[in-house]
């Protein structure tokens, strides 16, 4: 497995292997490997004849007071995780070689960032949006892999892909949980015991609404209040939104139709969880 910390290097080797008529996927990661990045590289691996995986903890998504200098890592761990699972390739660089100085391009969406989790990270996804263009651009590959567990961020970058004509295949993964249902992260490492016990309200929430809906309630105010009940009972935690939206738009939407998203942020303690899913009825 290579590794490559400059662009110039990425690309050539990329170029190459196009040239020699390989197929290439990518999988972006911010490091600190669990089950969720190594099924998309599984993914990655049965969609293309190389695949690479990038490593890097992009710091123009992250705001001011968020968590870019505690973000957890463990990069040897992570190079033999990847290895293990048939990457070709990983592009680890610098903050340095990413954004230099004098840098001062940015990709910006219109109006998908003005839903769900870019309501409170107003920089977040016009920093995902440049870097993974920027990965793109380094790695050239024919298709690019995401997690649905970051469903507006897949969102984005579908749409990103469409708006500007990139000739890159976009597969989205479904959400790997824990044995109990919370959805794998590795900011779960941040949580205490305790916290760990509270954060699973997520995942019973997605459950709670999903059995509301099949027993007939359509309304998105009746079913926000009982999951807003249920996680203000739940010890150490904070409500960022809960939202019942259109899948595609990130509308709001006042009366439920299949399928329709409900997105959670909640934080518990100190630490910021979100989860999701589509509910088809
Ligand atoms: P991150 O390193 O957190 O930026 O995530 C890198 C990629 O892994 C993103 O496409 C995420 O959506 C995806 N991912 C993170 N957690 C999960 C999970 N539990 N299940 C599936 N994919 C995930």
């Amino acid at each position: 497995m290579k590794v490559f910390k400059t662009p110039r290097d990425m690309q050539d080797w990329s170029e190459e292997e196009r040239r020699q008529g390989e197929t290439l996927s990518l999988v972006p990661t911010m490091g600190y490997f669990h089950d969720g990045h190594l099924s998309l590289m599984k993914k990655g691996r049965e969609l293309a004849s190389r695949l690479v995986v990038s490593l890097f903890v992009n710091p123009t998504q992250f705001g001011a007071n968020e968590d870019l200098d505690a973000y957890p890592s463990n990069i040897q761990r992570d190079l033999a995780l990847a290895e293990a699972e048939g990457t070709s390739a990983v592009f680890l660089p610098s903050r340095d070689v990413m954004y230099p100085q004098g840098y001062q391009t940015y990709v910006e969406l219109g109006s998908l960032p003005a839903h769900l989790c870019g309501l409170s990270r107003p920089v977040h996804f016009r920093g995902v949006a440049t870097v993974v263009t920027k990965l793109f651009n380094i790695v050239q590959p024919h298709t690019a892999i995401f997690g649905s567990k970051d469903f507006q961020q897949l969102q984005v970058i579908r749409r990103m892909t469409a708006d500007l004509n990139m000739n890159i295949r976009i597969v989205g993964c479904p959400i790997v949980r824990e044995a109990d249902g919370l959805a794998m992260s590795s900011r779960n490492s941040y949580l205490t015991p305790e916290e760990r016990r509270s954060a699973l309200c997520l995942s019973r929430s997605l459950d709670k609404a999903e059995t509301l809906v099949r027993n007939g309630e359509k309304n998105s105010t009746v079913i926000g209040k009982a999951l807003r009940d249920f996680i203000d009972s739940v010890a150490f935690t904070e409500i960022d939104y809960i939202s019942l939206c259109d899948p595609e738009s990130l509308e709001e939407v006042a009366e439920v139709s299949s399928p329709v998203l409900l997105a959670l942020a909640v934080k518990v303690g100190k630490t910021r969880l979100i989860d999701n899913r589509v509910i088809v009825f």
